[in-house]
C-alpha cells in the first residue's frame, strides 16, 4: 500500500531535481515513471538524440480516444547569476508561499497531477486522463514533438490538452508564436581596397536586417492588431550579429540571429516565405553575380506556433465548465499549446502560479494557487468519472 503524497511534498520532490534545460531531466522522469509504476500505470518515454532527456506520456483510465491531456514541461531556466535568498532547488516555505525554481513555471502543475494519481486510479474513469511531461520547452519547445509523434503514430488520439503553464488558473486560449532563425552569409574575402572583387557578407547581412525592419514596420502600422497582446501586433527582432575578421579584410562570413513573434491570426509561413523570397530571389543573385560560390543558409533555431483561439474548442469548453470562468485571456509567452493544436489536439493554457514570478530569482507560488489547482484537477476527475 503506497501512501498518497500531498501536493506540497510532491512539489518539493520535483523542485529538488535541478532540471535546467541544458542538463538531463532523466532523474525527474525516472522518478515519475517509478511512482506511476507503483500505482500500476506504465509510461512511454520518448528520448532526445543523445538519450539524455526524455518526455513521459502515461494514461490513467481506459486506453481509448477522447482523453484529456495534462501537459507540463519538466525543464526550468537557469539560476546562475541570480540573487536567490535560498537554494533554488530546495523548496522553502515562507509567508504562505513556496519558493524554488520551477514552483510557478511549472512543476507545481505536474506535482499536483502526480499527487492526485491515487485518486485518479481509485476512480472508475470513463474518460482517460493522460500525463504528458516534456523536456526542452524553455529552449524553444523542441522536446514535445517526439511525444506528439508517438501519440499520432501509436496511440488513440486525445480529445484535448490542458497546458498547465502559470496563468493564475485563468483560461488562456491564445498566444503569439515565436520563430527564430540563424542566417549565415558566406561571401568572398579580399583586400579591403579592392571591394569590387569581393562580396562583403556583413553588408549583405545588413540588407536582411533592413528587410526585417521593413516587415516589422508594415506589421506595426498596418496590423493585424489584437489588443490582448502588448504590443498588439507581430514583432521582429534581430538578437545577434557576428561577422568579419579585420578592418582591412572584406568580410567573408556573417551570421544574424533573428526572430519574429506572430499574432495567432498571422500565418507564419507567409512571413517566412517573404524573407526567403528576398534572400533567394534578390540578395543571393546579387552576391553570386560577383562570387558564384556565395551562399546564404538559414537554420531554424526554434519554432513555437501561436495558440489560436478556436471557435467551439472542446478544451476551452471543458476548462470553462470546471473553473466556472466566463472569460478568456491572451498571454504574452509561448507554450506547447500551439504544437498540440497543430497535432490535431485542441488546447488551452490554464495552470497555477504567475508568469510574473517565472524566470526570476526567488521564484515562488502562492499556496492558495496550489490549492486552486488541486480543486480544479479534482473537478476534472469527477467529470471524467461521470461522463
Ligand atoms: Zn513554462
Amino acid at each position: 500500500m503506497t501512501v498518497q503524497p500531498n501536493p506540497i511534498e510532491m512539489i518539493e520532490r520535483l523542485v529538488g531535481f535541478p532540471t535546467v534545460s541544458a542538463d538531463s531531466n532523466l532523474d525527474l522522469i525516472h522518478f515519475a515513471r517509478d511512482y506511476l509504476a507503483q500505482h500500476g500505470i506504465s509510461s512511454r518515454l520518448t528520448y532526445d538524440a543523445d538519450r539524455r532527456k526524455a518526455n513521459l506520456f502515461a494514461t490513467i483510465g481506459p486506453e481509448v480516444a477522447g482523453g484529456v491531456v495534462l501537459s507540463g514541461h519538466t525543464d526550468v531556466v537557469p539560476v546562475a547569476g541570480q540573487p536567490w535568498e535560498s537554494d533554488p532547488f530546495v523548496l522553502s516555505r515562507r509567508d504562505g508561499r513556496l519558493y524554488g525554481r520551477g514552483t510557478s513555471d511549472m512543476k507545481s502543475f505536474i506535482a499536483v497531477a502526480l499527487a492526485l494519481l491515487p485518486e485518479f486510479r481509485a476512480a472508475d474513469l470513463r474518460v482517460p486522463i493522460h500525463f504528458a511531461f516534456s523536456y526542452d520547452e524553455e529552449t524553444g519547445c523542441q522536446g514535445v514533438s517526439g511525444l506528439l509523434d508517438d501519440i499520432a503514430a501509436n496511440l488513440p488520439r486525445p480529445a484535448l490538452a490542458i497546458i498547465g503553464e502559470p496563468t493564475d488558473m485563468q483560461i488562456a486560449n491564445r498566444h503569439k508564436g515565436c520563430y527564430a532563425y540563424r542566417t549565415i552569409f558566406t561571401g568572398r574575402d579580399g583586400h579591403s581596397s579592392a571591394t569590387h572583387k569581393g562580396v562583403n557578407a556583413i553588408s549583405h547581412a545588413a540588407e536582411l536586417i533592413a528587410h526585417l525592419s521593413r516587415l516589422a514596420g508594415e506589421q506595426r502600422e498596418q496590423g493585424p492588431f489584437d489588443d490582448s497582446f502588448d504590443p498588439p501586433y507581430t514583432t521582429f527582432n534581430v538578437g545577434m550579429i557576428a561577422g568579419g575578421t579585420a578592418m582591412n579584410i572584406i568580410a567573408r562570413r556573417c551570421e544574424v540571429t533573428w526572430e519574429f513573434r506572430p499574432l495567432p491570426s498571422v500565418n507564419p509561413e507567409s512571413v517566412i516565405g517573404r524573407v526567403q523570397d528576398f534572400l533567394s530571389r534578390d540578395l543571393l543573385p546579387r552576391m553570386r553575380s560577383v562570387a558564384p560560390e556565395a551562399t546564404i543558409e538559414t537554420v531554424q533555431e526554434c519554432m513555437v506556433p501561436p495558440l489560436r483561439n478556436e471557435a467551439d474548442s472542446p478544451a476551452e469548453a471543458l476548462v470553462r465548465l470546471l473553473t466556472g470562468a466566463n472569460h478568456t485571456i491572451g498571454v504574452a509567452f509561448g507554450t506547447e499549446g500551439g504544437l498540440f493544436q497543430q497535432a490535431g489536439i485542441p488546447a488551452v493554457v490554464c495552470g497555477p502560479g504567475s508568469i510574473a514570478r517565472a524566470h526570476q530569482p526567488n521564484e515562488f507560488i502562492e499556496l492558495e494557487q496550489v490549492e486552486a489547482c488541486t480543486v480544479f484537477l479534482r473537478k476534472l476527475l469527477d467529470w471524467a468519472r461521470r461522463r
